[in-house]
């Protein structure tokens, strides 16, 4: 049998386990041991984050992978190939053509495993939530770039300088903070808020009149107050059909204008969900449904259809249980609770998930995604792990205690400041107008810095030396989750998020730390199962 070995080389000096002459005495020992000739090592140098420069090494083993001069393809750390997962499933499908065998192989230990189709089928969707998320990154940045963020003519709190800027002018945007306030805050009602303003004489802009409860809707539903430019929500459609068509909200363009910022996305998506009336029929909904753990599905199966993902507000799927005579089989199923209650109309959704059926397939799923491959599914998660986290504090910019002592003494003084002011104005010295002309822009710093302050917190929530004990915490709930082969509904909704589409599609988002900061969202579960079963097939 003769092996050729893969393998990339860092350009990064420091980096001594990586050296080229380490990895080729790893080869060569590994060799030895398990009795293998090497044809050649391949490799390639250069690795920049996810980009590797150069793919000659890899280009040229293909070639002599086509002209059959080795029978394997040993790639050393897996956890490398992860970068390029899609390609290598690519290879993969020739490799099976020319009859070469892959194999993977691991620093510190002198296993080959051999890639089986299941595992490289879940590596691909790992790829691919990495791909679309780098998709949306590289659509925004463009976005940006072809000023495609025109912004509105009139827009209360701000001053349009030209088609792509607008300046916030500080009393109305304190008019728009206290809208939110009032309703979030104070939970008053978008009449009442409407009567205040006309009361204190503010104006409406487009009018110059007074508010409604439609002019004050407006406002609270306007995305530009948390610095979101949206252009193209419809499109006019031609001939023969002239008419504008309102576009998905994936169709939307949307720049983000941090400048334009008025309003917390915390405080805007909650004004949302109260229009929605969504908050309380949440909460009304967990309440009910807290009760029952008793089952395995029990608020662990999500609707797509009708709730809004980015408000995290799903409505969970209800159990339903029909026997057809008294000595008969009862049928257990499970469908929308939302579209259950409120009739076909209220919800598009009308698939129903059989309750034994779907308890196998999730367990088969783990099983044999995770369980019979832990070793190396651990490593694949490591670094998709690993690189959830460099890629969140890449947004977050540098982290260093240091920045954030700096920020919090930054916090502080401006309080103090603010303070001042304010007694200044109680006690007369100055008027309420400079108050708030001094004020106003003290309060834009502060929520800027502590809102930096608490990401840069956050992000200090998980460290990389933490990711090994999530990993270990992950297979742990899997065992739990499917001990005695029956779904443990607990369990169960600490590691997957289970989502139902009304075209029959289910998606597993798999979680790895309490706050889901560590999410690997979207698996197409439908076809990692089909996938299982073409294999039982094939065997
Ligand atoms: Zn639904």
């Amino acid at each position: 049998m003769k092996y050729a070995c893969y393998c990339r080389v860092s350009t990064k000096k420091d980096e001594q386990l990586d050296s080229l002459e380490t990895q080729i005495k790893y080869f060569q020992h590994l060799a030895k041991e398990k009795k293998f000739d090497i044809y050649e090592i391949y490799y390639d140098e250069g690795i920049t984050g996810s980009q590797i420069k150069n793919r000659d090494g890899y280009n040229r083993m293909i070639e002599d992978a086509e002209a059959k001069k080795f029978d394997v393809i040993l790639v050393k750390d897996i956890t490398r190939i992860m970068r390029n997962t899609l390609l290598f499933l690519e290879l993969y499908k020739d490799l099976q053509k020319w009859g070469i065998n892959l194999a993977f192989t691991n620093y510190g230990n002198m296993d080959i495993e051999t890639a089986d189709k299941n595992y490289l089928t879940m590596l691909a969707s790992f790829a691919e939530d990495e791909a679309r998320r780098l998709g949306q990154r590289v659509k925004f940045t463009k976005d940006i770039t072809a000023k495609k963020g025109r912004v509105p003519n009139i827009v209360y709190g701000y001053k349009k300088i030209d088609k792509y800027t607008l300046e916030i002018i500080p009393e109305e945007a304190e008019v728009v903070k206290r809208m939110f306030d009032y309703y979030t805050n104070d939970k008053l009602g978008t009449a009442r808020i409407a009567e205040i303003l006309n009361e204190e004489g503010i104006l409406t802009k487009r009018n110059k009149g007074k508010w409604s409860q439609k002019t004050v809707i407006d406002i609270l539903r306007n995305r530009l107050y948390i610095g979101d430019v949206i252009n193209k929500k419809s499109e006019n459609r031609g001939y023969p059909e002239t008419r504008r068509v309102q576009l998905p909200e994936s169709e939307w363009v949307i720049v983000k204008r941090e400048d334009f910022r008025i309003i917390s996305d915390e405080q805007f998506w909650e004004a949302e969900e109260i229009l929605d009336g969504r908050k309380y029929q949440f909460h009304a909904n967990r309440k009910r449904e807290r009760q029952s753990y008793k089952y395995p599905f029990s608020t662990a199966i999500k609707c797509m259809d009708c709730a809004d993902p980015k408000k995290n507000s799903y409505y969970s799927f209800r159990r339903n249980v029909r026997k057809y005579s008294k000595s008969g089989k009862t049928y257990i199923w499970w469908c929308c609770s939302y579209r259950n209650a409120h009739g076909a109309n209220s919800c598009p959704n009308t698939i129903t998930i059989d309750e034994r059926d779907f308890e196998e397939q999730l367990i088969t799923f783990f099983k044999s995604y995770f369980l019979d491959n832990k070793k190396s599914m651990s490593e694949a998660v490591l670094e998709v792990l690993k690189r959830k986290l460099e890629e969140q504090n890449q947004d977050v910019g540098e982290e260093n205690p240091e920045d954030l002592s700096a920020i919090a003494d930054e916090i502080d003084k401006l309080e103090k400041q603010k303070k001042n002011y304010v007694e200044m104005g109680g006690e007369g010295i100055i008027t309420f107008q400079e108050v708030r002309e001094y004020v106003t822009p003290i309060n834009k710093k502060l929520e800027e810095l502590k809102l930096q302050y608490s990401r840069m917190n956050n992000e200090k929530n998980i460290k990389e030396s933490d990711i090994n004990k999530l990993i270990s915490n992950f297979f742990e709930n899997i065992e739990k989750t499917i001990e005695g082969d029956k779904i443990n509904n607990q369990y169960l909704k600490r590691l997957v998020d289970i989502k139902s589409r009304h075209d029959g599609a289910i998606f597993i988002d798999l979680k790895f730390d309490d706050n889901e900061e560590l999410k690997v969202s979207n698996l197409p579960f439908n076809e990692l199962v089909e996938n299982l079963k073409s294999e039982e097939v094939a065997n």
